[in-house]
């Protein structure tokens, strides 16, 4: 009898599980049909939008960034593209806007997460009309920030994070080092004050990470960073925080509150702001039998992006496998997490951390040589430093991301979970 898996959502997440599986399906001792609904039949490599907005070759325009999902699904996978308007966990069942009902016998849920700017009062309707509040964080948004940033002539630029979690926490970092260089270039840089709003203590959650990357942004650049600002609303001219704080702006670059899936919420498989329920290291439902998630629909305590989903989807199908297979799921998940942070002026810091380890200096991947406590590092990419190499590592991403991550084959020497080789931990005795 055939195993019916089910993969709820056509991004990265869903994509990269349903391509291994499908890769892997002599792995189970039971034939497998593998179904994956989604409603992006166009798929986005979202950590492009960073670049649309200042015009980076290779980054200017959406085909740039955009292919159809349905040459990236491999044979033998059955693409439905609905939406999905029900989850019922009792019936084992899935139900589509136009394709009827789908019964599985496992599901994996990787819908990610969505902006939703109406949850602040004054933010949604200045989005929509795109003069002097624009976003980065959707294929259209990005477009009309990019025309945005061309006819602006310097003033206060805004960056703001309404509320934690994002997708990508580094993104709004990075746009302002982006837009430091973007202006400098422009010659609008004396003219301009950068301001990054942030609802955290600092740049970052991560100390270690967090001392430096302020004090790239703070440094040289003079970026100014505002903390612990938790906004409340916009309005023409300035954001507010509750606690009555303001920040003025000529042009915002608004980062939305973030949601994960209504259909996590109502099949009482997440909480209210649609985050799924998950084991922290079986990726399993804690509500659910037959349940797997991964992405950023997750609720785990590591950041949403798309390493994580990728590290996550190699454990959702190695626990897939044992369990057809009549075994036990495994504690394989440790929250890795691995991003490049462009800094502008050509570099980038690399980080890699997990739940319990936050991101140290050091070298990547983790490549070693030599005998006893003689241990020479080998791997050329800088961790916590900036370096032009982190830069080209960062846009040659896009590459690795078409044709190495989404059909599922493995990086070379990079593991879903993290690894201690190359890094210097001694940084953490300075700090402690
Ligand atoms: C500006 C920006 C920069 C970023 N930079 C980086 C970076 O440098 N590095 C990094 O690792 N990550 C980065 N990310 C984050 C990364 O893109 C996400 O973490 C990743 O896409 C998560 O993958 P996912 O599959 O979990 O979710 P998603 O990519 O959100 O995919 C979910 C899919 O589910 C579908 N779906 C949802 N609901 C339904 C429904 N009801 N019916 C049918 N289909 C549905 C959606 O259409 C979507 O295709 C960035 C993101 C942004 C926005």
């Amino acid at each position: 009898m055939e195993i019916r898996i089910v993969v709820l959502g056509d991004g990265p997440g869903g994509l990269i599980l349903a391509n291994t599986l499908n890769r892997h399906r002599d792995q189970a001792n039971k034939p497998l049909q593998i179904t994956l609904i989604g409603h992006s039949p166009l798929h986005t490599y979202q950590p492009g939008l960073l670049f649309l907005p200042f015009q980076t070759r290779g980054y200017r325009k959406l085909e740039e960034l955009q292919k159809h999902n349905r040459k990236l699904i491999s044979t033998g996978i059955e693409y439905v593209t609905d939406t999905i308007t029900r989850i019922d966990p009792d019936s084992k069942q899935v139900e589509t806007q136009s394709n009827g009902n789908y019964p599985y016998d496992f599901l994996v849920t990787a819908l990610g997460s969505r902006i939703v700017p109406e949850s602040i009062e004054g933010l949604a309707e200045r989005l929509k009309v795109g003069q002097r509040v624009h976003t980065f964080y959707t294929p259209n948004g990005a477009l009309q920030l990019a025309r945005a940033l061309e006819g602006f002539n310097g003033g206060r630029l805004v960056i703001n994070i309404a509320e934690m979690p994002i997708k990508c926490p580094v993104a709004p970092i990075e746009f302002a080092c982006l837009a430091e260089d973007f202006l400098r270039k422009k010659r609008l840089r004396e003219k301009t004050e950068i301001t990054l709003v942030t609802p955290l203590s600092g740049a970052f959650t991560k100390p270690v990470c967090n001392e430096m990357l302020t004090g790239v942004i703070t440094g040289m650049k003079a970026i100014k960073v505002v903390s612990d600002f938790q906004l409340e609303s916009v309005n023409d001219h300035r954001i507010s925080c509750f606690d009555g704080n303001e920040v003025p702006y000529d042009l915002l670059v608004s980062i939305p509150p973030h949601e994960g899936s209504d259909l996590l919420f109502k099949a009482e498989l997440g909480d209210a702001t649609g985050f799924g329920y998950t084991d922290r290291q079986t990726l399993k439902s804690t509500r659910s039998e037959w349940i797997y998630l991964l992405g950023d629909n997750t609720n785990v305590p590591t950041s949403k992006a798309g390493s994580v989903a990728h590290f996550q989807a190699e454990v959702v199908y190695r626990n897939l496998i044992q369990e057809i297979n009549g075994g036990e799921p495994l504690p394989l998940a440790d929250g890795h997490a691995n991003c490049f942070i462009e800094t502008g002026h050509q570099k980038a810091i690399l980080i890699d951390f997990n739940y319990d380890s936050q991101p140290v200096p050091g070298r990547f991947p983790p490549l070693q040589m030599g005998l006893g406590s003689h241990k020479i590092n080998l791997g050329p990419m800088k961790l916590l430093n900036e370096s032009t190499l982190n830069h080209w590592g960062k846009l040659s991403f896009k590459w690795i991301y078409w044709y190495v991550l989404l059909p599922g084959f493995q990086i070379p020497f990079v593991e879903s979970r993290m690894s201690p080789v190359g890094k210097d931990y001694s940084i953490l005795d300075k700090v402690a």
